[in-house]
């Protein structure tokens, strides 16, 4: 066992406080990275507050992992000892089950082992990024390529996969028309993704607050979603809606912006159900859908078009002594885009 600096959740109550924690021995095929960087998801705030059900304390979380391989397993080919690697939000699946065995091993039919809050296959829970080190079977680590900055990228683990996997499965490319719901941590990525890809891209979101930002992304249009019949005039013009807002929204509104065929995809998920007139499907053959991050092969291919288009998420660096804050910060919607804890300070 290694004993390894981390930051925790001691109930789902209370603040976060420093704790030191045991990662397991470095297996045949598994490789130690020393974290460098480990960004904030607002999944880890649900997660550690007990919001999307009961867990085990204390909980490290954290599932946009960036560090260096510090050694690696006698059976390790994937990987050598000072590249450049990072975690995402999943550490492990069963390998056997028809979707790990095409690959869609995000989509494991027995559930696949997240990087925390998760049985691990030696019965543990596993505990996330916010920490000095990790330990995770080869075959779940990423490549960062160089070209990425090392202390931005780590949201490309969680946020950037979640939306560049719907965006590539439904084709977002030169001609289509792509609509981002919301401009948080997912939303931000998504339009610079699929402005790389060749989509014409508008920003819907409730105020003109991040207007400027929208287009510096590369959007050619914003519009104010809180302003009345703000969606009447977007009739039909959609090939394809991101939704990654958490919260209930008329939907039926959303579906309506669609073109005959087009697609809502939604990556955010709101807690309750949402009211949907099956009409607004029927009327166009429209499609409502969701999806959830991607598969390894996919992450990497996510990676390596970040790093060729030069995307980057748009972070702000904190200690974790500032985690606390940044989770309030984060309820609020007070952040450009996203927040990443410099591991040196724990
Ligand atoms: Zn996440
Ligand atoms: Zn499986």
């Amino acid at each position: 066992m290694l004993n390894v600096k981390a930051y925790a959740a001691p109930s789902a109550t209370e603040p976060l406080v420093p704790l030191t924690i045991e990662r397991r021995d470095v297996g045949p095929k598994d490789v130690l990275i020393a974290i460098r960087y480990a960004g904030v998801c607002h999944s880890d705030i649900h997660t550690v507050r007990g919001e999307w059900g009961p867990i085990t304390y204390p909980q490290v979380v954290g599932h946009e992992i960036v560090g260096e391989v510090a050694e690696i397993g006698s059976e390790v080919t994937g990987h050598a000892v000072g590249d450049r690697v990072g975690v995402g939000c999943m550490v492990n699946s069963c390998r056997e089950c028809e979707q790990c065995r095409a690959g869609n091993e995000h989509y494991c039919l027995s559930g696949n082992t997240q990087t925390y809050a998760s049985p691990d296959r030696d019965g543990t829970i596993t505990q996330g990024g916010y920490s000095t080190h990790v330990v995770v079977d080869e075959d779940f680590v990423l490549r960062m390529p160089e070209a990425l900055p090392y202390d931005a990228a780590a949201p490309l683990l969680c946020a950037g996969i979640t939306t560049y996997s719907p965006l590539a499965r439904w084709n977002a490319g030169p001609g289509s028309k792509v609509a981002v719901v919301g401009m948080g941590g997912l939303g931000h990525l998504g339009v610079k993704i699929a402005v790389a890809m060749g989509a014409e891209v508008t920003v819907l979101s409730r105020s003109e607050s991040k207007k400027e930002d929208a287009l510096a992304f590369g959007a050619v249009r914003h519009v104010a979603t809180g302003e009345e019949g703000a969606l009447e005039g977007l009739r039909g013009s959609f090939d394809l809606i991101i939704n990654t807002v958490s919260a209930p929204l008329d939907m039926d509104a959303y579906l309506a912006t669609l073109r005959p065929e087009g697609a809502l995809v939604n990556v955010g998920a709101p807690p309750e159900p949402l009211p949907v007139s099956v009409f607004s499907l029927i009327m166009g053959g429209r499609s409502f859908a969701g999806s959830n991050i991607g598969s390894i092969r996919e992450t990497q291919e996510m990676l390596d078009f970040c790093a060729e288009h030069g995307i980057a998420p748009e972070t702000e660096l904190i200690s974790a002594a500032g985690v606390n804050e940044a989770y309030e910060r984060v309820l609020n919607s007070d952040v450009r885009y996203r927040f990443v804890i410099d591991t040196a300070t724990l």
